[in-house]
């Protein structure tokens, strides 16, 4: 069932209704009373309201609600409203009454005026009232919820709601309101925003149809209430909620700051992110650098290869996006499963002419097509050293069989950096060259490749396909080109340790880096960079600052010695 409301604060709740307690009982004054003691219990009543409201307007988030606290302590301090309460008791009225009477003559005449911030303060008055009777009564300081059922929720949905109800949710697990009153200026209104608590007002809506602990969602943007939501719908709000926590943690980093990303027990664990594209979204800020920026990607989109200029421009657009960081940037991974077709005219040397190979992902791809069109490769190399000038930008080679491929790799980047000299354009001398691990052959020969290059990144979507013999785009084979797959993830522990013998760092980018629960095997294994989807950077932090080193490191024993990977998938949840 969807409520429309107010929205008033943005922000997506997902959890149990609480539901607010009714209004306070108010007194038909046919008592008989004693006038001294009524006299006696209003003035008593007024100072413990006005004790508990200081020590309101004391927790108040901020100068705007504290201010409309004090507002309603000046108005229980007014002379003429006392006098009028007097008058009341002294009519023959018991306190309660006189206190209800006097304050509804003076609210109706501020809703008469028709002036919205007169009509504000009657909703003052009302709230004075309630407030000096509920200290009248002995009634406690006012609470919200579970009055009734002992239930609390973390969506509270009620009439209306005093400003010191409001703030006296401070620290509850209220995380949501719902209110059927209300507008999107008023004191509730401007309590809840400065709270940050997600909130709807003026919602449509009858609350003694609802009841305790159903499950609900307040998305406080477009000022929707959902109660019993379908599973679709709970679906796409987890997404939504997702994305405002990235956003939320976003506008709490200082421009040019990552979000920091440690285990639990203090280890730092990098999170980079993968790129395909120089329109960078807001959210590369979380993240430690760009670990992978498949240039295939990006030329496709710029439909073929550019100039090395425009490669050059790009590249460094790309890494000034990270300031003070690392960006590295993959030279042309093509051939394979990876379509031909972008390049129209300008077709490497090696594809042209080339109808189809029997057996594309074993034919000529990656570090094959570069070193078989040098004219080709040149260029990109050549943009890449320019770009690095002054930044800091690492080159990944990508579908590395052989120690060979790293050699010939370095004679052309050296020709490269020749050819630079002789046109005095500046470039980085030491600039970091990283050798994807993605292979089975890369695997096997790990110790070998890392006497040659700065870094090593696994690419687990490729490394699980070849090592499993079992097509990555091939569904029929899905499960076992899986990182779940023990031989992938002893291969995983091997690279780690051929990297650890010398001293070079590790990088899995491949999509499993993602994979919060294979996380924990990856660190115990020695990991200590991962690259991602910038949508997947704050949740693979997240995830991270739970872990221990510890238990990582026992996790990924345990795995190693599990041949099932199904039990290997049941250990990792
Ligand atoms: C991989 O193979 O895991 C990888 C990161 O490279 P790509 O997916 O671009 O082949
Ligand atoms: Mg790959």
């Amino acid at each position: 069932m969807r409520y429309q409301g107010i929205p008033v604060q943005k922000g997506v709740v997902i959890g149990y209704i609480s539901k607010g307690t009714a209004t306070l009982e108010r007194h038909d004054g046919s008592d008989r009373i004693d006038v001294d003691e009524e006299r006696m219990r209003f003035f008593d009543a007024l100072l413990e309201y006005e004790s508990r409201m200081k020590k309101i307007a004391h927790n108040a988030p901020g100068k705007d609600a504290s201010d409309i606290v004090r507002a309603q302590i000046m108005i229980a301090r007014d002379a003429v409203f006392s006098d009028e309460v007097i008058a009341g008791i002294e009519a023959g009225m018991k306190a309660e009454t006189a206190v209800d009477k006097a304050c509804k003559k003076y609210s109706e005449k501020l809703q008469e005026s028709g002036d919205k911030i007169f009509a504000e303060r009657s909703n003052d008055l009302l709230e004075v009232k309630n407030g000096i009777i509920s200290a009248m009564e002995g009634s406690g300081e006012e609470g919200v919820a579970d009055a009734e059922t002992g239930f609390v929720g973390n969506i509270l949905v009620s009439d209306t709601l005093s400003v010191a109800q409001i703030i006296g949710l401070k620290n509850s697990p209220i995380k949501a309101v719902v209110l059927t009153t209300g507008t999107a200026s008023s004191h509730a209104a401007v309590i809840l925003r400065s709270m940050g608590i997600v909130a709807v007002l003026g919602a449509e809506l009858d609350i003694t149809g609802l009841e305790d602990g159903q499950e609900g969602i307040v998305d406080g943007e477009t000022g929707q209430f959902i109660v019993a939501p379908a599973g679709v719908e709970r679906d796409w709000y987890q997404r939504k909620l997702k994305e405002y926590e990235v956003e939320k943690t976003l506008a709490r980093i200082p421009d040019g700051k990552s979000l920091p990303s440690t285990t639990s027990d203090g280890e730092k664990i990098e999170v980079l992110c993968n790129l395909g594209t120089d329109d960078l979204p807001e959210h590369i800020r979380l993240s430690d650098g760009a670990g992978l920026v498949r240039t295939e990607i990006l030329f496709a989109q710029k439909n073929g290869v550019p100039s090395e200029e425009i490669q050059a421009a790009i590249y460094a657009k790309i890494a000034d996006s990270f300031p003070g960081k690392n960006a590295v940037i993959r030279v042309l991974d093509i051939g394979g499963d990876k379509t031909y077709g972008m390049y129209g005219d300008e077709l490497p040397k090696s594809l042209r002419n080339k109808e189809s190979e029997d057996n594309p992902a074993l034919g000529i791809r990656g570090i094959r097509v570069l070193l078989d069109d040098e004219k080709l490769f040149k260029c990109q190399l050549t943009a890449l050293l320019r770009a690095s000038h002054g930044r800091n930008i690492s080159i990944l080679l990508p579908m590395v069989t052989s120690v060979g491929e790293i050699k010939a790799v370095k004679q052309l980047l050296a020709a490269c950096m020749e050819d630079l000299n002789k046109r005095r354009i500046a470039y980085d001398k030491n600039i970091r060259i990283g050798c994807m691990i993605e292979t089975p052959a890369a695997v096997m020969c790990a110790e070998m490749i890392a006497k040659e290059v700065n870094f090593f990144s696994i690419g687990t979507n490729d490394l699980s396909q070849y090592i499993m013999c079992a097509d990555r785009g091939n569904s029929a084979v899905s499960g076992l080109c899986s990182i779940y797959q023990n031989p992938v993830l002893r291969a995983v522990k091997m690279v780690c340790e051929s990297a650890a013998k010398y001293g070079i760092p590790v990088t899995v980018c491949g999509e499993a880096a993602a994979q919060t629960d294979v996380l924990p095997f990856f660190i115990g294994a020695g990991i200590r960079s991962f690259s991602v989807a910038p949508s997947c950077v704050y949740e693979v932090k997240t995830a991270i600052s739970k872990l221990t080193l510890s238990s990582c490191r026992q996790l990924c024993g345990v795995v190693l010695e599990e041949s099932d990977d199904e039990k290997i998938r049941e250990i990792l949840k």
